[in-house]
């Protein structure tokens, strides 16, 4: 059932706590990276201020070890949201205590708090399966979230980066805050509408591209897919497991042996859901990985002493046809070590093609990570429906899972 949001609940002079993924990358002097995790938020933070909600915001911020550690402080996005909103956002200096309680109780209509780094404080990543086997860690999440839950009227989850976590913020607190409104805000639901629509209705022919460097990593995903999609096509490491149970020589290339019995299992099982599988015919291939490594192009097998790399010239044209006449696509992982140029050319050409698709009416997602800085790299943002914000979450949205911290949150 779809979930209540922001804009079905009255925030006017209610103070909203509200779950964001401020998890931004940083240098190593602690300067933003890159500001889009905070421009993603921004219209349910603007939404909230604008229709009178006085607005605390929490978040975590890199691995902390659940201890302040200040290289992982949140000032640094209090600054960049204040100049993005025109206005003053106040800096807790924790995100529980008396201090902050104080803070919380005189904030106004308009006004526009950000917690210190949740993680900050061990409870917060407290797994509810540790915590059921052990009362005293229980108890310590029970009442680190009971602070948080008693600053605020309402809870608004807008975090889609941590929405597969039992964190203490986003399972805990909302349980905590039954009684009162919790909903989803304006990004969790453009990623749920596009990730879960995408899926459960999708327009024919329906692609799906999976890369990256692992397998094992994606059974639950391809398992999933089987079945819904057309055609899986497949590049990157984890291809070469499928070759190798092929009874394909795959030379030096990474390979899961552990997991080539499931991948021959997928393979046959796909066969048998009359899904197609697309696998690379040639591989760009190096001796040793490492910059401007002289390469050459494998046909077919691959000797002893090679190893891949990127697919090859003929596969990523052949990917580039199964994908032209797609009417609904999904890509998540690199078809090659496309960090490492020319090795990044079989991903820019299929990024190209779901570019070309999508201008053509293909609805496109974009699992978040590699693809996405891929395309990002390419400047094809704006030629693709929708990128994710969040890796583990879409791909765990792509393997059919349901999200608990999602679940709890009040329906329509
Ligand atoms: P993932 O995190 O599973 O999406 O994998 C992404 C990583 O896979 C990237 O760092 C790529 O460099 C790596 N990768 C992709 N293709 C290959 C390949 N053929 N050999 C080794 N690593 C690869």
């Amino acid at each position: 059932m779809a979930k209540k949001t922001v804009a079905d609940i009255d925030v006017k002079g209610k103070k909203v706590l509200m779950r964001c993924d401020f998890n931004v990358p940083q240098d190593a002097k602690g300067n933003i990276t890159s500001d889009d995790r905070i421009v993603k938020a921004l219209p349910t933070i603007k939404n909230i201020l604008e229709r009178g909600g006085a607005l605390i915001l929490m978040s975590h911020l890199g691995r902390t070890e659940g201890q302040r550690d200040e290289k992982f402080t949140l000032a640094p996005v209090a600054k960049r949201l204040s100049e993005m909103l025109g206005k003053k956002v106040i800096f807790a200096g924790d995100c529980i205590g008396a201090d902050v309680k104080a803070k919380a109780k005189a904030l106004k209509s308009g006004d526009c708090m950000l917690l210190e780094n949740l993680r900050f404080h061990k409870e917060e990543t407290i797994k509810d399966k540790a915590a059921k086997e052990d009362v005293q860690l229980r108890k310590a999440k029970d009442d680190f979230a009971k602070q948080l839950a008693d600053l605020a009227d309402i809870y608004v989850d807008d975090a889609f980066g941590t929405a597969h976590r039992d964190n203490a913020s986003m399972y805990t607190v909302p349980q905590a805050m039954k009684g009162k409104p919790r909903v989803i805000g304006f990004l969790v639901e453009k990623e749920l509408k596009f990730l879960g629509d995408t899926i459960s209705n999708p327009e024919k022919p329906f692609v799906a591209i999976l890369g990256g460097a692992k397998v094992s990593d994606k059974i639950g995903v391809i398992e999933n897919l089987i079945g819904k999609v057309d055609r899986i096509i497949i590049g990157g490491a984890m291809a070469y497991t499928f070759l190798k149970s092929r009874g394909k020589a795959i030379g030096n290339s990474l390979c899961e042996d552990d997991f080539m019995d499931k991948a021959l299992q997928l393979l046959d099982h796909a066969a048998d859901a009359n899904c197609q599988v697309v696998l690379p015919p040639d591989h760009a291939v190096v001796r040793k990985l490492e910059p401007n490594a002289e390469h050459r192009i494998a046909v077919g097998d691959i000797d002893m002493g090679w190893q891949a790399v990127d697919i090859g010239p003929m596969a990523a044209k052949i990917y580039a046809k199964n994908i032209t006449d797609a009417k609904t696509i999904i890509w998540n992982g690199p078809m090659g070590v496309f960090e490492m140029p020319p090795f990044d050319k079989g991903t820019k050409a299929i990024a190209l093609a779901v570019a070309e698709a999508t201008d053509k009416g293909a609805r496109s997602v974009i699992g978040g990570g590699d693809s996405a800085s891929a395309i990002e790299k390419l400047g094809l943002q704006d030629r693709i429906s929708h990128i994710s914000t969040g890796g583990g979450a879409s791909l765990e949205l792509l393997e059919g899972k349901k999200f608990k911290a999602i679940e709890i949150l009040d329906d329509k």
